[in-house]
């Protein structure tokens, strides 16, 4: 027992630890992080879940601190509190549920230890800025750490995170449904707040069957959106067929663009300005599905560019131009986005769907992702 952490904490834990780029995680024991300092929390992780980016940094081609712990979107139980949280309660309260040992909370990819001071966090627009937590930071603050990239993540028992990086779970959410909709939900719940859509309006997603997409669909529809989902692998079209959200579905490798525009009004708006939908959000990192949203997209239309692939998207100016298509880029947005998006969760029942794993098990759960199984793979600490 650490004497650091109180007699109820163990001085080591069981963790998944990538050692070299390109290769499986290692199953290990090593020593519990901490004890949090300032505005830090050590959680005891309920579940932890697997993000594209976490493919991306095992593959090296972000760089990043090794040995690494992965995952940066996970839920547990807060077991000891760093010296300045109360004062973070203090600031917050009426604001935020208080941060307490036994509180219930979801860990978000938001800032791990922002600066608070430098041109970023001074200068980000009100969207990007932890504008409700006292102390204002950016979201990119470039001397914060991100989970699961340069400070360990989730895929362990135990986690030292930033008390700014959580949420309070309502009782009636799991962990295993919280951690995915940490990042994956919580990046789509911005993208529908950061395009501040006209009620009623028409929103496609490309890539609807995977783990932010399926969760893009249930928001959409819970928010009175008429929702479009594209996918093309057979896995994650079924996933969204039985989700039963009203959103109408296109398998992308057997429908041409034109044919989805004729579907979508039975073929009665012959303008081609007026067709599309009104907003397309672009998951998939191939340029072959940025065009294809692209095309269904109607003039003055919003792209929403969700995925960063290393090589990028090739963009028409003619889209551009003399279309007036404008496009956003999305990342998790305001704490206060956070906050909405588990009242429209816990009201709303949205559920994200995922495939459940132990600990021990995270390189069959990297390749079960690999194989395109669609929806989300997360890591429940209760199996052994
Ligand atoms: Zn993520
Ligand atoms: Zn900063």
């Amino acid at each position: 027992m650490a004497a650091t952490h109180g007699s109820s904490i163990p001085s080591t834990m069981k963790a998944q630890v990538i050692h070299t780029f390109n290769s499986p995680y290692k199953f290990e024991d090593i020593p519990l992080p901490g004890p949090p300092q300032g505005l830090e929390l050590l959680i005891r992780v309920g579940a932890a879940s697997y993000c594209h980016t976490d493919a991306i940094f095992a593959s090296g081609k972000f760089g990043g601190n090794l040995p690494m712990v992965s995952s940066h979107e996970f839920a547990g139980t807060i077991v000891a509190l760093g010296s300045d949280v109360a004062q973070f309660n203090n600031i917050n309260e009426g604001i935020l549920t208080k941060l307490e040992i036994g509180t219930r909370v979801g860990v978000a990819p938001r800032p791990f230890n922002p600066c608070g001071k430098c041109w970023e966090c001074r200068n980000a627009p009100e969207d990007q800025k932890g504008v409700d937590d006292g102390v204002k930071f950016s979201l990119r603050c470039p001397q914060a750490s991100t989970l699961g990239i340069n400070a360990h993540g989730g895929f362990a028992e135990y986690a030292i995170v930033d008390c700014r990086q959580v949420v309070v779970l309502p009782d009636s959410i799991s962990f295993i449904d919280a951690a995915p909709l940490m990042c994956a939900g919580y990046t789509m719940f911005s993208a529908f707040k950061k395009g501040d859509f006209k009620p009623g309006s028409r929103i496609g997603i490309v890539g609807c069957g995977g783990g932010l997409g399926h969760v893009g669909l249930q928001f959409g529809a819970a928010l009175g959106y008429e929702m479009v989902g594209i996918d093309a692998q057979d896995g994650p079209l079924q996933l969204v067929k039985n989700l039963d959200t009203g959103a109408k579905i296109f398998d992308a490798r057997v429908t041409e663009p034109e044919d989805v525009l004729k579907a979508l009004d039975s073929g009665a708006v012959k303008d081609p300005r007026e067709r599309g939908v009104d907003a397309i959000m672009i998951l998939p990192e191939t340029q072959m599905a940025f065009e294809y949203g692209m095309k269904i997209l109607r003039y003055h239309g919003t792209c929403m560019m969700i995925s960063t692939p290393a090589e990028g998207f090739h963009v028409s100016s003619h889209d551009v131009v003399l279309r007036d298509i404008k496009i956003v880029g999305v990342l998790p947005g305001r704490r206060a986005w956070l906050l909405e998006m588990f009242d429209v969760v816990a009201e709303k029942s949205i559920r994200p769907v995922s495939k459940k794993y132990a600990l021990f098990q995270v390189n069959e759960l990297v390749k079960g992702c690999e194989e395109g199984q669609g929806g989300k793979a997360v890591v429940d600490m209760t199996l052994k």
